[in-house]
């Protein structure tokens, strides 16, 4: 398999994640990555265990560290992982100049009117298939306005649907196809990449966000932009699952993924 971009990984600049980014450079470069878009949360929600994190200077310099530690082996790329960038994005960009960045990665991680979706506590009385709806409907605002170059972890609430022990082994292409199709093709008109995260093949629900339907259909509606990432955040699940997510979007048709660079995107062949 060819080198791979990785496009989700959290440094220590964020308060959920531990390892250096100067770190994960040394790492990217024993595991032959081809380049790593780092992230750092920006979440002003205030539910979110990253509230108001975000350092602007302090992440510089972990980036600029970390570009010296590639010594140009290696592309380095930074990013941003926006929190609900369809409520907080005026906000957001009163704090950081989204042209310093080579790409902003927009996440829903909180559905208005049930709070935050990866735990537990938003399963307990309310019934589980309508959360997932609504989780969809809000997608779609989110994709349709916000200034974001990819969406982040389609189907992130099967991590929680897992912890409260409920069922997530079903498929929402077929449950509501057409607001999934609705997604896609604003994701298609507006050059946003749909991200396949690798992070639920470590956990319980052991599958990938979004599931491979949804990637499947995305490439039928013409769509061309992925990206692969695998959410690191601490030991032991560095780069987890990279080439399996890679495997996956061969077998949807997908021959090459993206990287991005001053927020244009840059193919890079799968195989
Ligand atoms: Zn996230
Ligand atoms: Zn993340």
């Amino acid at each position: 398999m060819k080198p791979l971009s990785d496009m989700h990984v959290h440094t220590s600049d964020s308060p959920d994640a531990d390892i250096p980014a100067w770190s994960l450079i040394q790492k990217g470069r024993e595991n032959n990555l081809r380049g790593i878009g780092f992230v750092a949360h920006l979440d002003l929600n205030p539910e979110d265990f990253c509230y108001n994190s975000f350092n602007a200077d302090t992440y510089d310099e972990s980036i600029i560290r970390a570009r010296n530690e590639s010594e140009g082996q290696l592309l380095v790329m930074k990013g941003l992982e926006v929190g609900e960038p369809h409520k907080y994005e005026e906000q957001v960009k009163n704090l950081v100049n989204y042209s310093d960045y080579d790409f902003i990665t927009g996440a829903l991680h909180s559905v208005e009117n049930i709070g935050m979706i990866l735990g537990k506590e938003a399963y307990s009385d309310r019934d589980p298939l309508e959360i997932v709806e609504e989780y969809y409907t809000e997608t779609l605002r989110m994709v349709e306005i916000s200034d974001i170059d990819i969406l982040a972890h389609t189907g992130l609430f099967r991590r929680g649907l897992a912890l409260a022990g409920l069922r997530y082994d079903f498929n929402e292409m077929q449950l509501w196809p057409e607001a999934i199709d609705s997604i896609l093709k604003v994701l298609i008109e507006r050059d946003i990449a749909l991200e396949l995260n690798t992070s639920g093949l470590r956990r319980a629900e052991k599958i990938t966000y979004p599931i491979p339907a949804i990637l499947e259909r995305f490439r039928e509606l013409g769509g061309t932009l992925v990206t692969l990432g695998s959410d690191t955040h601490r030991e032991p699940h560095v780069f987890f699952g990279l080439s399996r997510g890679a495997a996956l979007l061969l077998q949807s048709g997908f021959k090459e993924a993206y990287a991005f660079v001053d927020r244009e995107p840059m193919a890079f062949g799968l195989a």
